[in-house]
């Protein structure tokens, strides 16, 4: 690739001018941490136990919510001297982040960003942070997209869906700058037909992009497409994704279409980048010294324990640096991997969890009203893989189930595979009626997601106490 002098000078010199203009620190803290990610296991722990004492007799002293939660709980912040003591605290679902927003707001630091995430159900929560926060979330971002080889200054492309609420005017302004400064290019994959994806291939001719950005299976169908038409013209493009799970073939269809150079990204509108993965593409390393990321079993009993190497989890993530709001072992709704934790071989001494297996979908019920987890069916279509592409699990409001099956190439589906697919059904969700529809395409939310499992709204609507579903 030839020398991009714009892109250097971008990167060291005008970004950085731009954003100490803007008040933001972000580059010194991305140095530090682009040092604290290789310090010993030992310094590191150290490090985010002083964090985490500190939130923690912040959160106690200055919020009415974790002063009643501790107190209930008979806890005293000098119960808190380790990262394992954070167990004693209670998880923070979704539910219950949304009625205590203004009882978690201490009186300083000032709130410095309020936004509300999307949800694809449910209503929205509120999530508020210091400009303390911002800078370690906007530099951790940045540390992580470069593991993946996306730094500050390349050119980016990014395919994402809408905004839900327009921004103003101002903020507008501020984010065509930035976007013109970072030489970003968006394309909206929220409608993804083939003329669509030949325009995203022909902004990647002529806008030449470093890196391409997005949504995992938004870009997996621009790989097909590419594969499809045998379109590719370029060289490696690395692939930072997030947002949506890539299943072993979808990785391979990026790797055809643009290069091995495929990394795996997990954030959210909460606490933006939670865990990057490396070159050595085993896992994702947490964003350690900015959260800390849980992976929490519930047994039946309601009691908790953190789960084992190799076992599921649910994400509880405690945000280090938000004092102005504090979030606590935060449930994200989604679920992940433990992983032992052993050395990396990139020299990252951060902790890695595995790849996020699946957001918590909605829960369906069978005929008898027991509730049947949604993710079954990514487990399903999982051992599939070979004959489907997509597939969307629609429970009615009558109990029905249609299952919409994008099929592989040859368009139809193996009758062994349709006979399985019923055993399955009709094993996990008992006396409900299956309709299979084969399909060229499942329509995308508004946010341009795609949905795994939908239940719609009724008598089979499904307990939120989970939060809601993440996709
Ligand atoms: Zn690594």
């Amino acid at each position: 690739m030839a020398f991009d002098a714009y892109g250097a000078v971008l990167g060291r010199v005008l970004y950085p001018a731009w954003e100490r203009l803007r008040g933001r620190p972000t580059f010194p803290l991305l140095h530090q941490l682009q040092r604290s990610e290789r310090i010993s296991l030992d310094e590191l722990t150290a490090q985010r136990t002083g964090y985490l004492r500190r939130l923690i007799r912040h959160a106690y002293h200055h919020t009415a919510h974790y002063r009643a939660l501790f107190d209930a709980a008979g806890l005293h912040p000098s119960d808190i001297t380790t990262l394992s003591d954070l167990r004693s605290v209670p998880l923070l679902p979704r539910a219950i982040a949304q009625t205590t927003v203004e009882t978690r707001t201490a009186p300083y630091p000032v709130v410095a960003v309020s936004k509300a995430t999307s949800g694809s159900t449910g209503q929205p929560l509120e999530v508020r942070f210091s400009a303390e926060s911002r800078h370690w979330r906007d530099a951790t971002r940045w540390r992580g997209f470069g593991w993946g080889g996306y730094h500050m200054g390349d050119k980016a492309m990014h395919l994402w869906g809408l905004a839900a609420v327009p921004p103003s005017a101002l903020t507008r302004a501020k984010i065509a700058i930035d976007r013109k400064l970072r030489r970003d290019i968006y394309a909206s994959c929220m409608v993804r037909s083939n003329e669509n994806l030949h325009e995203m291939v022909e902004l990647i001719r002529s806008e030449r992009p470093q890196v391409l950005a997005g949504y995992g299976q938004a870009l997996a169908d621009l790989a097909r497409y590419v594969n499809r038409e045998g379109l590719r013209s370029w060289d490696t493009i690395p692939v930072i994704y997030g947002a949506e799970r890539l299943w072993d073939h979808d990785r391979a269809d990026l790797a055809q279409a643009f290069g091995p150079a495929v990394f795996e990204t997990y954030g959210c509108r909460e606490f933006m980048l939670m865990g990057s993965e490396c070159e050595a593409h085993d896992g994702l390393h947490e964003s350690a010294e900015n959260l800390i990321v849980e992976l929490v079993v519930r047994e039946p009993d309601g009691s908790t324990r953190p789960a084992l190497p190799g076992e599921q989890g649910e994400v509880a993530v405690t945000d280090l640096h938000n004092l102005a709001c504090p979030f606590i072992r935060y449930l994200t709704g989604d679920l992940a991997t433990a992983r032992a934790q052993a050395p990396c071989p990139c020299g990252r001494t951060l902790p890695r969890f595995g790849a996020i297996d699946g957001r918590i979908t909605d829960t369906m019920r069978d005929a008898a009203g027991n509730p049947v987890e949604g993710i079954l069916f990514n487990i399903l279509f999982l051992n599939m893989a070979k004959h489907t592409r997509q597939f969307q699990a629609i429970q009615r409001r009558d109990g029905s189930l249609l299952l919409k099956v994008v099929p592989t190439a040859t368009g139809r589906l193996p009758a062994e595979v349709e006979r399985l697919i019923r055993e399955f059904v009709g094993k996990h969700l008992r006396g409900i009626a299956l309709t299979i529809e084969l399909v060229t395409e499942i329509p995308l939310t508004t946010a341009g997601k795609l949905r795994r499992v939908v239940v719609e709204a009724g008598g089979w609507s499904p307990s939120h106490d989970l939060g809601e579903t993440g996709s």
